[in-house]
């Protein structure tokens, strides 16, 4: 599909603005690696004018009951639904998404999502009333923390924005999202759609790179807490970088998920889930099923069926309604992916994959690596592209330990038949999530969110949005 080449605005305080010092640059189409559009290259004096509208929004916004709060929630799921098509070939076009896959599966997730938080922060509530001092009634408030600087990856561009913006407007906040340098797109869409129905300032959206956009909401002054879904090393300076304000840091970060694979699973659900899971976005997903650990009784026919089941994807054209396989997000990401794979130490084995195929875009074949081991890199680090990895465990011992081998704790997966088994490993996994005979399906009502270096806070459920409130004792004397 053609798109017409645009250039974007910033979002805020209600206008779409160009960026002070003018300057934008070109956003690419990863699958054709041509320009669709032009974006802000936004600096601290841009951060700066948004934070002032943000803030000077907050107090209305979080005096809003939250039936209204609710309400304009509500209002926005059903502008995405509304205006579903028209996002999808957005996102495909600027992420290199499936248009079929998104259509299918993200649009519904985040207006779900939104529906969600609108029905939760009408429920929020404090834990407690009562005389616990003779002589005075306590009461425990659940109040918003201020403006929240959001700033998001480029793997899920809108669902990414979207699940954080719930909980924090639905909680009273007001927010300044940056959605990554390569995808504004779609983000600046979702600011059209909001600016009918939110108040001036309570969204503002602005683009740009981590240096100077990212760096300049981290550090300032009026921002009260900063939201990042993104990479480890991100995180890490933005938690740095919080300290010397002490605002709040709610981190998601990259994963490693470990996919343990008993000799007793059934073989072929898993093969289909977790090709479908580990290559779903190009494997460009914190969660993905990248990484799995084998039964000596089932890794052979592992690596054979995951061969069989990679040449099974359709590969090319994002707006074709049979493409399973998109392109990576960008020249640099593929570099890097393939960095991994000329890097693979000589005990590894190439089981399919590692090539380019022939088209325009940054597209790479769908990979399986096998005989890797537990201190190579490729098992260590975060790849982020269509590779799956293969190890073979000796027993559930093992097994645990490998899974729990790495820096990361997002998600992790399960494989077995014997339920006692699965509620060991289960419990052993130090992970945020575990899912038993499955991976990837989430929940509006389930937490989601690191252990360990994955970061810390939840995004989806209850949790986010207590995330994005402080807690206040408010102590009455009765005398
Ligand atoms: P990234 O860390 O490079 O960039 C993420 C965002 O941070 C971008 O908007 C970027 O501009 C911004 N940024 C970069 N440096 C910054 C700085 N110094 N200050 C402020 N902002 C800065 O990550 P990415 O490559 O865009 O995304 C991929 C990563 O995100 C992967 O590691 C992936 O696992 C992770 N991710 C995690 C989750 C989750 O839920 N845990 C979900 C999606 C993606």
């Amino acid at each position: 599909m053609a798109t017409a080449v645009r250039t974007l605005q910033n979002f805020i305080d209600g206008e779409f603005v160009d960026p002070a010092e003018g300057q934008t640059e070109p956003i690419l189409n990863p699958a054709t690696g041509e320009v669709i559009a032009h974006a802000p290259l936004s600096t601290a004096v841009d951060v700066d004018r948004a934070v002032s509208a943000a803030r000077g929004a907050f107090e209305e916004w979080a005096n809003a009951t939250p039936g209204e709060r609710a309400s304009a929630l509500l209002k926005l799921a059903d502008a995405i639904e509304e205006n579903a098509d028209e996002i999808s070939d957005l996102e495909a076009a600027n992420a290199g998404k499936p248009v079929a896959a998104f259509r299918g599966d993200e649009i519904p997730f985040m207006v779900d999502n939104l529906r969600f938080f609108a029905g939760a922060t009408r429920c929020l509530e404090g834990r407690a009333a009562g005389e616990y001092v003779s002589g005075y009634t306590s009461i425990v408030r659940r109040e918003p923390i201020g403006v929240i600087g959001q700033i998001a990856p480029w793997n899920y561009p809108l669902m990414m924005g979207v699940w954080k913006i719930g909980p924090a407007l639905a909680a009273g906040n007001t927010v300044v999202l940056k959605p990554s340098e390569t995808t504004p797109v779609s983000t600046l869409k979702l600011a059209e759609l909001a600016a009918e129905i939110f108040p001036n300032g309570v969204l503002n959206v602005i683009t740009g790179h981590g240096d100077p956009a990212g760096r300049s909401l981290v550090t300032h002054e009026q921002v009260d807490m900063v939201s990042l879904t993104g990479s480890v090393d991100t995180g890490k300076w933005i938690a740095g970088a919080a300290a010397n304000t002490l605002k709040r840091v709610h981190l998601e970060l990259g994963g490693k998920a470990p996919v343990v694979v008993f000799d007793d699973a059934d073989l072929e659900t898993a093969l289909e889930t977790i090709a479908g899971t580990g290559y779903y976005n190009a494997g460009q997903d914190c969660t993905a099923a990248t990484r799995v650990l084998a039964g000596p009784k089932v890794h052979d026919d592992f690596v054979a069926g995951l061969v069989e089941q990679a040449a099974g994807f359709v590969v090319g054209d994002t707006f074709a309604p049979d493409t399973t396989l998109g392109p990576l997000n960008s020249a640099r990401q593929r570099e890097r992916v393939e960095g991994f794979l000329e890097r693979r130490p000589a005990h590894a084995e190439l089981a399919t994959g590692g090539r380019e195929p022939d088209l325009p875009g940054f597209f790479l074949e769908p990979t399986v690596v096998s005989g890797l081991r537990q201190d190579d890199e490729m098992i260590q680090r975060e790849i982020f592209g269509p590779v799956i990895t293969v190890q073979q465990f000796s027993d559930e011992a093992e097994a645990i330990a490998w899974a729990n081998g790495t820096p990361y704790g997002l998600a992790s997966s399960v494989w077995t038949r014997d339920i006692g088994r699965a509620m060991r490993v289960s419990k052993a996994l130090r992970f945020g999530c575990v899912w038993v005979n499955d991976h990837i399906p989430l929940a509006s009502e389930m937490p989601h969110g690191g252990f360990k270096q994955s970061g810390y806070g939840k995004d989806l459920s209850m949790y986010a949005l207590e995330d994005y409130t402080e807690v206040k004792h408010v102590m009455v004397s009765l005398s």
